[in-house]
């Protein structure tokens, strides 16, 4: 019966967005292998947890070592299931390694726990215990399928979780080797377990009784998983998807914003989340512009030889995303000043694409488009540029060119998005003491920083005796029902003047003393 179970089983294939050949399966696992799964990281957690927070740390000092020293083989294998370019890949892996030292540095400190203010209950002792959850369900995405799924893991272990990763469809063995990875630092197999398979699997994993969920995602996904999530009421990170705009001032040092937003819009061929998807430039500079921008992309090449500027787009699904966008601008007025269409190779790639006189009534001003699209759009002054920043359903991040800095944080101040970077854009990401997440439909929550890993504690309030009395001051046999003292205690805390104060403190030892 088993072994026809097993023969049924559904399988996944993860191929080469390059050259679409397969390169391995995994298993669609579905609820009964999740939850065994939840069930043995949950056993595992127990004495994983109980371990001092130096050696949880230097787990994952053994951790960025083991990485460093496979970085090739990580990178290759990225690269094969992304379409991503090996230096691409590579700065993935690096940042990854960034944040591990980082939580290896940090963490002793920030989740020892912190002592609390007692106010009059001075023969009282308190606390913040920064206790784990339990185990972490984390699912990711496919376009940063290595440091987003280390991270998470890597956090989630580091406060004492146990965790269940739930890695892509696109990008499963990349998951499977973050598993592995996490295996050989920790030393144990079962704390971290990888559960394959598609947005099924994901589902299964959250119906399980894991404690909390770190999801990295699509806002559509991100409903679904937080309509879940209220069924059982499991608390939960959502980092979901972005459209980031840049605002180009008059004072900018133009040349530099416009080979910022070439690179910013390209870069992994413009699958990051938090890659350029509008730039606002301001009228007197926006011919300049949009010139240095055109000759800056022109340069940019896209194809599988290992030199490519960028690589592909991962599935067709990109592609026709990519073109229902152009196309629905293009309908409504707007002109490619370059590129524009799919390239017909095996693999999924398309002309990096500049396009001019757009507006917010196109679906590539609003939608999250993915791809290695710039759209640049003429705006009257810096008010107007604001404006149709803020008119979108997503706040991730945001930049803001300018020689004046006084105005980039005035203009910064007004963007509700998680992060604002002057003169640049998304470097934010790379410098991990940062905490990075978004406001709006881009979720809440946040990874990296120190705000990013107390996510993945639950603070506990803890109180013990300094001093042991017989029976407290508040207490029924006491003054507790009586309002008097309610009214000194009140006075003496609050009241105006040291004389109404004293007056109070008398009264309440008289009543203590009685
Ligand atoms: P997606 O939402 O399609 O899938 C994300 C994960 O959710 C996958 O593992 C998928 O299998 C799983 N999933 C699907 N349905 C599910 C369900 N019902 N329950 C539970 N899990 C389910 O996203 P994607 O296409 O893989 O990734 C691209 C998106 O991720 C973009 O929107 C991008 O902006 C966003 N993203 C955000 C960040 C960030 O930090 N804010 C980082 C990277 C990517």
């Amino acid at each position: 019966m088993e072994m026809k179970l097993e023969s049924r089983r559904a399988r996944l294939v993860s191929s080469d967005p390059l050259t679409g050949s397969e390169i391995g399966e995994v298993p669609v696992m579905g609820h009964a292998e999740v939850s065994a799964m939840v069930g043995a990281s949950r056993t595992a957690q127990r004495g994983w947890s109980a371990r001092a927070l130096p050696v949880r740390a230097r787990a994952l000092e053994r951790l960025r070592h083991i990485i460093a020293s496979r970085a090739d083989e990580i990178a290759a294998l990225v690269r094969s299931e992304t379409g991503k370019t090996l230096a691409e890949a590579l700065v993935e892996i690096t940042i990854a390694c960034d944040y591990v030292a980082y939580l290896a540095r940090v963490a002793p400190n920030a989740l020892i726990g912190r002592r609390a203010a007692t106010g009059l209950l001075a023969h009282r002792k308190a606390w913040v215990a920064y206790q784990p959850f339990g185990v972490i369900a984390a699912i990711t995405p496919w376009n940063y399928p290595f440091v987003l799924s280390l991270s998470a893991a890597a956090t989630s272990l580091v406060a004492g979780n146990g965790v269940v990763l739930k890695p892509s469809e696109y990008t499963p063995l990349t998951g499977v080797l973050v598993g592995e990875l996490l295996a050989e630092a920790t030393g144990l197999q079962d704390l971290v377990g990888v559960a394959t398979g598609d947005g099924s699997t994901g589902a299964a994993l959250i119906a399980t009784d894991v404690d909390k969920i770190a999801f990295t995602g699509s806002v559509a996904t991100g409903k679904k998983v937080m309509r879940a999530a209220a069924e059982s009421l499991t608390p939960l990170v959502l980092e979901l998807g972005g459209k980031d705009a840049m605002i180009v001032c008059a004072d900018a040092d133009i040349e530099r914003a416009a080979r910022g937003a070439v690179w910013s819009a390209f870069y992994a061929c413009g699958q990051l989340c938090q890659s350029v998807e509008r730039v606002y430039v301001v009228d007197p500079v926006y011919d300049e512009f949009v010139q240095i921008a055109l000759a800056e992309a022109r340069r940019v090449r896209t194809s599988d030889e290992p030199e490519a500027t960028i690589g592909s787009l991962i599935a067709p699904f990109q592609v026709e995303k990519v073109q229902r966008h152009l196309q629905d601008a293009q309908a409504k007025g707007a002109r490619v000043l370059l590129g524009g269409r799919a390239i017909n190779a095996p693999g999924f790639f398309f002309e990096p694409t500049v396009i001019v006189d757009v507006s917010h009534d196109m679906e590539l001003m609003r939608e999250e488009t993915f791809g290695p699209v710039l759209p640049i759009m003429r705006v009257a002054d810096e008010e107007e540029a604001l404006r149709l920043a803020a008119d979108s359903d997503y706040g991730l991040n945001a930049s803001v060119w300018t020689r004046d800095r006084a105005k980039a944080r005035r203009i910064a101040r007004q963007l509700e998005v998680g992060s604002v970077v002057i003169n640049d854009h998304m470097i934010n990401y790379a410098m991990v003491d940062l905490p990075f997440g978004g406001a709006r439909d881009s979720g809440f929550g946040r990874v990296h920083g120190l705000e990013g890993l107390r996510e993945f504690v639950r603070p506990t309030a803890w109180v013990e005796d300094r001093i042991a009395l017989k029976h407290e001051p508040h207490w029924f046999q006491n003054g507790g029902r009586d309002a008097g003292m309610a009214k000194a205690i009140l006075h003496l805390k609050h009241g105006r003047g040291p004389v109404k104060r004293l007056r109070a403190a008398f009264s309440l030892l008289v009543d203590y003393l009685r």
